[in-house]
């Protein structure tokens, strides 16, 4: 008897009516008509399953602060920079972690099983990495959580915060952040990233830094990134996230830029929803989009993947932590409309998130983690398209959400129509 057996659903590379079989926390088999019995039995004919959600780049402490102490009234970054700073001499342990919590349980409803979160260090009583270090731990059957030790204010702009990112990597977070552009020189930023790149390599931690979020066409912070990490041999675990700069940098550099981050195995995060409406604030028109230059950067065999970055805080008054608005949003911000690009999207919330985060057992084969999530919708474009209900969210075999489909009903005189949007009908 197995633990879970999905029925006829349609996969993500376009296979169509298969079984799903998940027993002790793994899928143990993926074909038509499977004959096993199992206690839990799902049909799910003709919806989309997909392995989980991840999100490659998050603010969990900052997260569903929405008017506290007062809402962004410009809705810029640097407002939300500003209330930031207001609100966090305020912030407790059990309140960080009670937001949190709140965000866990919308993410699992979205079928967001994985997150990289990162975590400002910035406070000497590092409340918010204690808070999420334990969150960390409280979701660990669920949600897969990745701490990034984030210098919000600089790493060399403020003295104490090289103290502070030692210690919180010893209380146990994952990854070492940076933000080379919000220090105060072009030199201080790349020593930044040289200094940060080098801890990283002497502890064995990922890297993962927010660099270049400007519209600067000289930043230089993209290329000291890759420099380090081809200089460290850290190829594969380094992710430069943002990378808004690239957006307005002249092609002639870019094109010596884009094979430079290729062979240093860099993993490039991009923020649809935040580069948009953060980014070209200083611009009339023509106004910058600010987004990364996602399209250039996957033609290259850059691995990409795409962040949620803010829910409903001080920079980001919208968002219900759903990736498939990400992604809908990266589609439309980087014209990524062409069939085979609409599942390089779909990818940019699965599978090359789980490749940034360096996820074990990850996918729909036989062997992989028995996580998945069961969508109202046939296929990848439909998923995207309409942003459905998530109607199971499957975690090592066990349900963890469900939810009811969406259909409307039309009375129209006499008949009634109802309508789910699917096409067709
Ligand atoms: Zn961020």
């Amino acid at each position: 008897m197995l633990d879970c057996l999905i029925r006829g659903v349609n996969l993500p590379d376009g296979r169509k009516g298969v079984d799903i079989a998940i027993n002790e926390g793994r899928i143990v088999e993926v074909a038509p008509c499977i004959g096993a019995k199992a206690a839990q039995e799902i049909d799910a004919s003709g919806c989309l399953a997909t392995p989980p959600f991840v999100d490659s780049h998050f603010h969990m402490d900052a997260t569903l602060t929405y008017g506290q102490p007062r809402i962004n009234e410009s809705g810029t970054l640097l407002e939300g920079i500003a209330l930031w700073g207001e609100l966090k001499p305020h912030l407790t342990v059990e309140a960080i972690k009670e937001r949190a919590r709140q965000l866990c349980r919308w993410a699992i409803a979205k079928g967001t099983l994985a997150i990289r979160s990162h975590v400002d260090i910035g406070d000497e009583r590092l409340l918010a990495v204690q808070a999420l270090l334990d969150i960390r731990e409280e979701f660990k059957p669920y949600i897969d959580l990745q701490l990034v030790a984030f210098p919000q204010d600089g790493y060399l702009r403020h003295e104490k915060n090289r103290g502070n990112m030692e210690r919180a990597l010893d209380m146990g977070v994952d990854v070492v952040g940076g933000i080379p552009h919000f220090e105060r020189t072009m030199a201080e930023g790349a020593l930044s990233v040289k200094l940060l790149c080098e801890l990283a390599e002497r502890r064995g931690l990922p890297v993962d830094m927010h660099c270049d979020e400007s519209d600067d066409p000289l930043s230089r912070h993209v290329e000291t990134l890759a420099y380090h990490a081809n200089r460290l041999r850290l190829q594969g675990r380094v992710t430069g996230s943002h990378l808004t700069s690239m957006h307005s940098m002249d092609n002639y550099y870019v094109s010596k830029l884009i094979p430079l981050m290729k062979e240093a195995g860099l993993n490039a995060v991009a923020n649809p929803l935040i580069n948009i409406t953060l980014q070209g604030r200083h611009d009339t028109y023509p106004k910058r989009r600010g987004m990364t230059r996602v399209k250039e950067l996957m033609a290259a065999g850059i691995n990409v993947s795409f962040g949620h970055d803010c829910v409903m805080d001080p920079w980001y008054s919208f968002g219900s932590h759903d990736m498939l608005e990400v992604a809908h949003m990266g589609l439309h911000v980087a014209q990524m409309t062409g069939v085979a690009e609409m599942r390089r999207m779909f990818d940019a919330v699965t599978v090359n998130g789980a490749r940034t985060l360096g996820l074990e057992g990850y996918g729909l084969e036989p062997g992989c983690r028995g996580d998945m999530v069961i969508i109202q919708a046939g296929d990848v474009h439909e998923a995207l398209r309409l942003r459905p209900p998530r109607l199971y969210v499957i975690r090592r075999g066990r349900i963890v959400s469900r939810m009811m489909p969406a259909v409307a009903r039309v009375s129209l005189g006499n008949a009634v129509y109802e309508v789910d949007f699917r096409y067709p009908a």
